[in-house]
């Protein structure tokens, strides 16, 4: 009963206006164990449920074939699409496995800087803020004085140091790192990106590789002249690494007018790129508007039932 009330509830909400609509979920990282400085992390249990749910009552497609299907107007109902963003390790050893197992060809969107340094800049802050030592009770950057007298405490401070870099130039948020390593003499994070063997083998086993950027900037926060390098170089190091075009584009932090603009993208546009995804909530409805700006959802419910009926009512949205 379920399962018939969940596909015509999906079917309806897919197809309102005749043409069918495309869901396409975004994953960042998965855990095998809960690490407790990250708990909003994804667990790998239930990102494997969340495979078999969508397995069961979505059809779950390749971008590239989703939006070939788009263009032909032969996309079928309930369609879905699965992209991952960043490139961690855990996208080769936990996310990949599981996607052969289930014989699902996902998306990787990957930050090329990662691939030589081994992290993205926000996993060198959590890193200061692990290996700090545990006697230090304050920290005092950009003006501001952090608690990080408990574990609790570090946690918070770290995330809201996070949230004060995110919006801040590629060149101040290389200073205040390099500020913060000296400040608490931490050392490097280890190694927890993709490397380039993986990649290779996760495109040839049929994933697709897409670019990120080099360092995971605000687009809108840079020069035109860095936005435009920051984007070129990732597709030409993917390019490199994989010996194929790289086709598609996600915007870092992804949300239309604040984090991306027009002007991002027609330099897509002008590199030859074929879409670009967004994460602004929603499906995508017109790939003749929409191909610059693609919306993407993920419900964030941990049962089948919820977790269903949230996807297939963002159809319409
Ligand atoms: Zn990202």
């Amino acid at each position: 009963m379920f399962n018939w009330l969940l596909r015509q509830y999906a079917n309806y909400h897919c197809s309102k206006n005749g043409k069918n609509r495309l869901n396409i979920l975004t994953y960042h990282r998965v855990s095998q164990t809960f690490n407790p400085f990250k708990p909003k992390e994804l667990s790998w249990d239930m990102f494997k449920e969340q495979l078999v749910w969508l397995k069961r009552h979505f059809i779950v497609l390749s971008l590239p074939i989703a939006l070939d299907l788009i263009e032909k107007n032969q996309l079928p109902p309930r369609a879905v699409c699965l992209t991952i963003d960043d490139g961690y390790s855990d996208c080769y050893h936990l996310i990949f496995k599981t996607l052969q197992e289930q014989n699902i060809k996902a998306s990787f969107f990957i930050c090329t800087d990662g691939i030589v340094n081994g992290f993205l800049w926000d996993e060198e802050i959590a890193n200061v803020f692990l290996q700090m030592s545990t006697t230090r009770t304050e920290l005092s950057i950009l003006g501001v004085t952090f608690d990080v007298s408990t574990y609790a405490k570090r946690q918070k401070s770290m995330l809201s140091l996070i949230e004060l870099l995110k919006y801040k130039t590629l060149i101040e948020r290389e200073l205040v790192i390099n500020e913060l390593c000296q400040i608490t003499q931490t050392t490097k994070a280890p190694y927890s990106f993709l490397t380039k063997a993986n990649i290779l083998e996760m495109h040839q086993a049929g994933m697709t590789i897409g670019a990120h950027t080099h360092k995971h900037p605000i687009l809108c926060c840079e020069t035109y002249d860095v936005a435009y390098n920051q984007i070129h170089k990732s597709k030409l190091i993917l390019e490199d690494i994989i010996s194929e075009k790289v086709d598609y584009f996600a915007y870092p932090n992804g949300k239309y007018q604040k984090d991306f603009n027009i002007e991002h993208m027609d330099m897509l546009k002008n590199m030859g790129f074929k879409a670009a995804l967004s994460t602004n909530w929603g499906s995508l409805k017109d790939l003749s508007k929409e191909r610059y700006t693609i919306k993407r959802f993920t419900p964030w419910d941990g049962t089948e039932k919820r977790f269903c009926f949230r996807l297939a009512s963002n159809f319409s949205k």
